[in-house]
């Protein structure tokens, strides 16, 4: 069927050990993951259920190769943030997913950051108002490439960090989440109909911080990969 305007383009991933591309649907994100981060946050990480937010499917910027990708400053911040969190892309979806089968619809794994205007994201938490703005803003959320769920199975441990021109800001290791991927699938699919090309970035550790224009930041996921960008 004709379309009255161009359609926009399909944002996707690459994937390792293929020229096909991941297509992404829809990104979702945990707040608060980490016991350290939700407390450095002001929360207390006890008890509490999954915090949910969402990024539009073109806040993803692919990062790949070597060299650092140039990611933009965004407007309206003065305390632009990084969280380096692990990215689960899901191959199929449901609803009311059980936790111990909720592996079963990973297709693979990426690192991610979910880049936040935190001065945006207080002034939202003070007066109850939504973070969209915080948080689902352009090119909010660089990714890298996604590592097949068949080439390194489903990771439950492992480092996550993140440096900034060379300093370690971030360090937490996935075994540390309060809510793991199979649980946070479990929570969510009772939320929405999970599909096939959503994300999900899972939460990051403690240590976030602010960024400035040309710093450099590299992030790692153990067994899962790494991504490099310069603010620019
Ligand atoms: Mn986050």
């Amino acid at each position: 069927m004709a379309s009255v305007i161009p359609p926009p383009p399909q944002p996707s991933l690459p994937v390792l050990g293929t020229d096909a591309v991941f297509p992404v649907h829809r990104i979702y994100c945990v707040g608060r993951n980490y016991a350290a981060h939700a407390r450095e946050m002001g929360s207390d990480p006890a008890l509490e259920p999954p915090v949910f937010f969402t990024k539009p499917a073109d806040a993803i910027v692919p990062v790949s190769g070597p060299e650092p990708a140039a990611i933009p400053y965004p407007p309206a911040t003065e305390n632009l943030h990084h969280e380096i969190e692990l990215v689960v892309a899901l191959g199929e979806g449901g609803r009311d997913i059980e936790a111990d089968r909720a592996n079963a619809l990973i297709y693979g794994y990426a690192v991610g950051l979910d880049m936040t205007r935190r001065d945006l994201q207080n002034a939202a938490k003070a007066v109850g108002g939504p973070w969209d703005m915080a948080k689902a803003f352009d090119s909010s959320a660089p990714c890298s490439v996604i590592t097949p769920a068949v080439a390194i199975g489903h990771p439950a441990a492992g480092v996550v960090r993140l440096s900034v021109n060379g300093t370690v800001r971030q360090q937490g290791d996935l075994a540390d989440l309060i809510w793991s991927v199979p649980l946070v699938i479990a929570h969510l699919s009772r939320l929405v109909t999970l599909a096939p090309g959503d994300l999900i970035f899972t939460g990051t550790p403690e240590g976030v911080g602010p960024v400035v224009r040309g710093d450099r930041l590299d992030g790692e996921v153990a067994g899962v990969g790494a991504l490099a960008i310069t603010l620019v």
